[in-house]
């Protein structure tokens, strides 16, 4: 049998749903004498709707197969008759396709069906990276090339990059539905976010008379409003410091969820600008404590993870009393902490303090014990301690700038440690105090190791530190193996809660 349908009269217009249900063609059916197909034979629903063709049968699947078919394309049909009403003239157009029952098949082939099915099954536009097309410009082969400029595509590239706008630009639902963005509309839009950006920042630098947040970038100069604004700061007064990786802008302290903030405090913006971050890497990857989450970051994101650490840090040391600032809050890539010194003057740095020989022996033994409690209460390695990272303050020695410190068990922990301890010798001896140890020895005392001093030969003494690492390093992953058998070499959990967490 060529044709397990029977014959198919080709003058028989398609029928309606009223048709088809109606008792007339229910007895025309009945009383044809065609064979009932079997299973292997029964062409799929799909071919049945591309052929166009209402088969002839007395099959009972068949027929309801024919009145769901019949009644999805109305339903459809009416569907977009929604949605042209819906969209109207407008510019923007929200696509019904979702909801659709069966899918466009009349004027295209059954391979673009399924592509089309896929892409919004697949939610390309939410995806973390839009698609993209490689360089050739095309991607397909033969009938089914897609370029670059291929509408649909476009469109909803279009509609997630809408995500990239500031954050109080409102995108509205646009990101959750199949919406497609022409070039047109996309740039008017970006246009009229960017310039409404600037117009805010206008306005508020007004206000503020100051210029001082010239030295970040709108994005971040909004955030730093919006404290003002929640009243978290009274007034953003100017910059004390623009390092590499950090501006420091001082501030008066509003309040918090009812709790008042230090009359004077500092926000610590740290850079966006990612070059300087990137060698850096090393403090932040090899730290057990933010492994898992550092490499499924974007750079932005790697910055709020300094910031944190920087909040972690401080909080660890405050339990220990260590004399450094309060945390107030933190906003992303923006810590607000207390201000040392008074009156809007920063605390110098120990380096331009200009002490008597008494203060600053007195500083060298506050910082010996500091780096003790660090390493033992905090269990923490500075990991940037200098003259430039201390503070002096009501007679005390204030410690700063910890968003690189580490565990002591960082597989470059005691190097980081080792150099701290060269930095403060060095200084303090340089200084005059003569009770400053050599290096080797302020390393021993501060870790409580015995590492052989030796022929004051640093190779040596750097090489057990290098060998105690390592040895560290094997007892950690083996630990973490034993406690998480499926943890992979660099991506292991922590081993136990950050103090602070
Ligand atoms: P960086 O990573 O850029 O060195 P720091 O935390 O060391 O960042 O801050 C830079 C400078 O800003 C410091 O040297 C200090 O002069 C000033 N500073 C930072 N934090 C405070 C603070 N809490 N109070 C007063 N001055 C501060
Ligand atoms: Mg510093």
């Amino acid at each position: 049998m060529s044709n397990p349908w029977g014959s198919v009269n080709p003058a028989a217009p398609a029928c309606s749903l009223a048709d088809v249900m109606s008792e007339q063609l229910a007895r025309q059916l009945d009383e044809e004498n065609n064979t009932f197909p079997t299973l292997t034979e029964c062409p799929s629903f799909s071919d049945l709707m591309l052929s166009g063709e209402v088969p002839d049968t007395t099959s009972d699947l068949m027929l309801a197969q024919i009145l769901q078919m019949q009644f999805d394309r109305e339903f459809d049909d009416q569907l977009r008759r929604e949605e042209k009403k819906f969209n109207g003239d407008s510019k923007v157009s929200i696509s019904f396709e979702n909801y659709r029952m069966v899918h466009p098949y009349e004027d295209s082939d059954s391979s673009e069906d399924e592509v089309d099915w896929q892409d919004t099954r697949h939610d390309p536009y939410r995806a973390e990276k839009p698609q993209t097309t490689p360089r050739k410009g095309f991607t397909g082969k033969g009938k089914n090339i897609t370029t670059k400029h291929d509408e649909v595509n476009c469109g909803r590239k279009n509609t997630a990059r809408m995500d990239n706008f500031a954050p109080e630009v409102h995108v509205g639902d646009g990101l959750g539905m199949d919406l497609k963005l022409s070039n047109q509309v996309f740039n008017s839009l970006k246009q009229h976010c960017y310039s409404e950006q600037r117009r805010s920042a206008k306005l508020h630098e007004k206000k503020e008379h100051s210029t001082a947040e010239q030295a970040v970038d709108p994005r971040t100069r909004l955030l730093m409003y919006k404290m003002v604004n929640a009243g978290v700061l009274e007034n953003i007064n100017g910059c004390i410091s623009t390092g590499k990786e950090s501006v420091v802008f001082h501030a008066d302290g509003g309040s918090l969820e009812e709790q008042p903030v230090p009359d004077e405090v500092v926000l610590k913006v740290f850079k966006t600008t990612l070059n300087e971050f990137k060698n850096r890497d090393r403090y932040i990857k090899d730290d057990y404590r933010f492994n898992d989450r550092f490499s499924k970051l974007n750079p932005r994101k790697v910055i709020r993870l300094w910031a944190e650490k920087e909040m972690h840090n401080l909080a660890r040391m405050k339990k220990a009393e260590i004399p450094c600032p309060d945390v107030v809050v933190l906003k992303k890539h923006i810590l607000v902490m207390s201000f040392i010194g008074k009156d809007h003057v920063p605390a110098p740095k120990i380096k331009d303090a200009m002490l008597g020989s008494e203060d600053m022996k007195n500083a060298y033994y506050q910082v010996l014990h500091m780096m003790q409690q660090l390493y033992r209460e905090c269990n923490l390695v500075h990991a940037d301690l200098s003259e430039y990272n201390m503070l002096w303050h009501e007679g005390k020695v204030w410690l700063i700038d910890v968003s690189q410190s580490v565990e002591p068990t960082h597989p470059h922990g005691l190097e980081f440690l080792f150099r701290d301890c060269r930095n403060i010798s060095t200084f303090f001896q340089k200084k005059g105090v003569s009770e400053a140890m050599s290096v080797y020895d302020l390393f021993n005392t501060v870790t409580g190791l015995q590492i052989p001093v030796g022929a004051e030969n640093e190779a040596e003494f750097m090489a057990e530190i290098v060998a105690l690492e390592k040895r560290n390093e094997d007892h950690v992953q083996k630990r973490r193996k034993k406690v998480f058998p499926f943890a992979s070499e660099d991506s292991g959990p922590p081993l136990e809660p950050d103090a602070d967490d």
